[in-house]
C-alpha cells in the first residue's frame, strides 16, 4: 500500500472546452474544484481560426454543462443572460452562433472555475501515481489525471519540416493576410474542409482575384447536419457503437465522416455567391474548385511554389502559386507521457493508447491510478468524440468512473432507430 501523499486527487491538463466541462461537472458533482493546468497565458480558443463570420457547427444548447445538468450556472444561457446580450442575441436570429460568441462563452465560464494559466505540463511521470512537470519544475503530484489536450494542424508529409516563404499554416492566415501582397497571383487553399472554407472566403474578401480551393475528395461535401446524421451523436448509439468489433467501428466511422468533418451549407453558399456575383459585376473568376486532388511532392523556387498532385481519376497535375494556405486536418495533440510510464501503456495495433469505456488508458496500475483522455477515442466511443456534441455526456462519464458512483445520469430514451444486433448469430 502506498503511503504516497498527493497535491491533487485529479488534475486536468489543457483548458479546452473538453476539460472545462469536466471541471464544471467535477465541481457540481462533489463541491471541490478541480485544477486545470493550461498552457496559454490566458482564455483562448482556437484563436487563430476565429477567421470573420466564423460560425459554430453545433447548437448552443450542446453547451459544457446543459445536456446532463440544465441548472448548472456555466450554462451558455446563464452566460448569454447575465452578459446582458440575450434579447440582442435572440434577435439576431443565428442559425448557428458566432464561434466568437462560443469562445467568450468558455473565457467566461474558466472564470468560474479553477484553470491555471501559463502552465504548460511537459511531462507526467509515474511515482506512485502521476508526478506532473512543467518548466523544468514539479508542478505537483496527483492520484488521477485527465488530458484534454485538443489537436494540432496536420501538415501534409511533402510541406513537413521544410518552410517555404508562401506556405501559410490556416491558424496563421488571419495574422498574415494584411501583409501578403500580390493578390492576383494565384493562391491555393490545401483542404476541403471547413477550415479550408473559410480561407477561401477570407483569402477572397481580401481582395485575391485567383483563389483555387484544393481538396482530396471528389467533391466539397457539405455537413451532413440531418436528424438520420445527429443520431451518431447520442448517447444511445455511444453504448451500441462502443459494442462492436474494432474493423466495424473503423469503417463506421469512416462512413460518417461528413456529419463531422464536411463543410457548413452556409459557408458553401457564401462561397458559390461570392464567385458568382464577382463574376456578374466584373467578369472576373475569382475561383476555381479543384477537388480529387491530392498534394504529394512541393518545390519553392523565385517566390512560386509548384506542387505536384495526384488526381483521384488516376495521373497527375501540376499546380503553381504564389501563396499556399495549408488547412488539411488535425490530429491528436501528442500526450506528454515519460518514457518509462508510456512503457506501461497498451496500445492497438496502430500504436495508439487503448481506451476503455469510461475513456481511462488500460495501464498497469490502472486500477489505482487512472489516466483519462479527451478527444482521443473515435475509434472506439465514435464519430462524436472530436466533437462538441456530447462534451458534457462524456465529461459526466469520467466524472462518474471518478467517483464511482452515478454522480450524472445519462438520459437518452426517446429512441426509434433500432441499430442492428451485432450478437445475432452470422
Ligand atoms: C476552428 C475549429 C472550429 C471547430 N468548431 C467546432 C464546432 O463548431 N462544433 C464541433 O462540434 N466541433 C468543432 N471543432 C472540433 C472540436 O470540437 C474542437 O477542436 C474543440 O476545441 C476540442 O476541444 P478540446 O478541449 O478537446 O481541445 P482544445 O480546444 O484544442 O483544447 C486543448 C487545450 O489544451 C491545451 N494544452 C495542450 N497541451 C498542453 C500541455 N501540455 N499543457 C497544458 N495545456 C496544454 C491547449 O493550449 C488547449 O487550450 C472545431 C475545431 C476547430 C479547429
Amino acid at each position: 500500500m502506498s503511503t504516497r501523499t498527493f497535491d491533487f486527487d485529479t488534475v486536468a491538463i489543457g483548458a479546452g472546452p473538453a476539460n472545462l466541462s469536466l471541471a464544471a461537472l467535477y465541481e457540481g458533482a462533489c463541491g471541490t474544484r478541480l485544477p486545470v493546468f493550461e498552457r496559454n497565458a490566458g482564455p483562448a480558443w482556437h484563436e487563430g481560426l476565429m477567421l470573420p463570420g466564423a460560425r459554430l457547427q453545433t447548437s448552443w444548447v450542446k453547451d459544457l454543462v446543459s445536456l446532463v445538468d440544465p441548472r448548472h450556472e456555466l450554462s451558455f444561457l446563464n452566460y448569454i443572460v447575465t452578459s446582458g446580450r440575450v434579447y440582442a442575441f435572440l434577435n439576431a436570429q443565428f442559425d448557428a452562433i458566432p464561434r466568437l460568441e462560443y469562445a467568450r462563452y468558455l473565457g467566461w465560464a474558466a472564470g468560474h472555475l479553477d484553470v491555471r494559466y501559463g502552465t504548460a505540463v511537459d511531462r507526467v511521470a509515474y511515482d506512485d501515481g502521476f508526478a506532473l512537470y512543467g518548466g523544468g519544475r514539479l508542478l505537483g503530484r496527483a492520484r488521477h489525471v485527465v488530458f484534454g489536450l485538443g489537436t494540432r494542424p496536420h501538415v501534409p508529409a511533402c510541406f513537413a519540416g521544410r518552410p517555404l516563404p508562401g506556405v501559410i499554416l490556416a491558424e496563421q492566415l488571419m495574422s498574415r493576410l494584411p501583409g501578403l501582397t500580390g493578390r492576383a497571383d494565384p493562391a491555393v487553399v490545401v483542404g476541403g474542409g471547413q477550415t479550408g472554407a473559410e480561407c477561401v472566403l477570407a483569402l477572397l474578401r481580401a481582395g485575391f482575384t485567383d483563389v483555387q480551393w484544393l481538396g482530396r475528395r471528389h467533391w466539397f461535401a457539405p455537413l451532413d447536419d440531418s436528424p438520420p446524421a445527429n443520431d451518431f451523436y447520442r448517447p444511445s448509439y455511444l453504448s451500441f457503437f462502443s459494442g462492436l468489433p474494432e474493423t466495424t467501428r473503423r469503417r463506421f466511422v469512416s462512413e460518417q465522416a461528413t456529419t463531422s468533418d464536411g463543410v457548413s451549407m452556409s459557408s458553401l453558399q457564401e462561397i458559390y455567391r461570392a464567385e458568382y456575383e464577382e463574376r456578374l459585376q466584373s467578369g472576373a473568376r475569382p475561383l476555381s474548385l479543384l477537388p480529387g486532388r491530392d498534394v504529394v511532392a512541393v518545390a519553392g523556387r523565385g517566390g512560386a511554389i509548384t506542387m505536384r498532385c495526384r488526381l483521384s481519376t488516376g495521373g497527375q497535375e501540376f499546380r503553381e502559386a504564389r501563396y499556399v494556405v495549408l488547412a488539411a486536418g488535425r490530429e491528436a495533440a501528442p500526450l506528454p507521457l515519460d518514457g518509462e510510464l508510456a512503457e506501461m501503456v497498451e496500445l492497438d495495433e496502430t500504436g495508439e493508447p487503448v481506451v476503455e469505456q469510461h475513456y481511462s488508458l488500460l495501464w498497469k496500475h490502472g486500477d489505482q491510478h487512472r489516466i483519462f483522455v479527451q478527444n482521443r477515442a473515435r475509434f472506439t466511443h465514435g464519430i462524436n468524440d472530436p466533437n462538441l456534441s456530447l462534451l458534457s455526456v462524456r465529461a459526466a462519464c469520467i466524472v462518474n468512473a471518478l467517483f464511482e458512483r452515478e454522480a450524472y445520469r445519462i438520459r437518452d430514451e426517446h429512441t426509434f432507430t433500432h441499430w442492428p444486433d451485432p450478437h445475432v448469430p452470422r
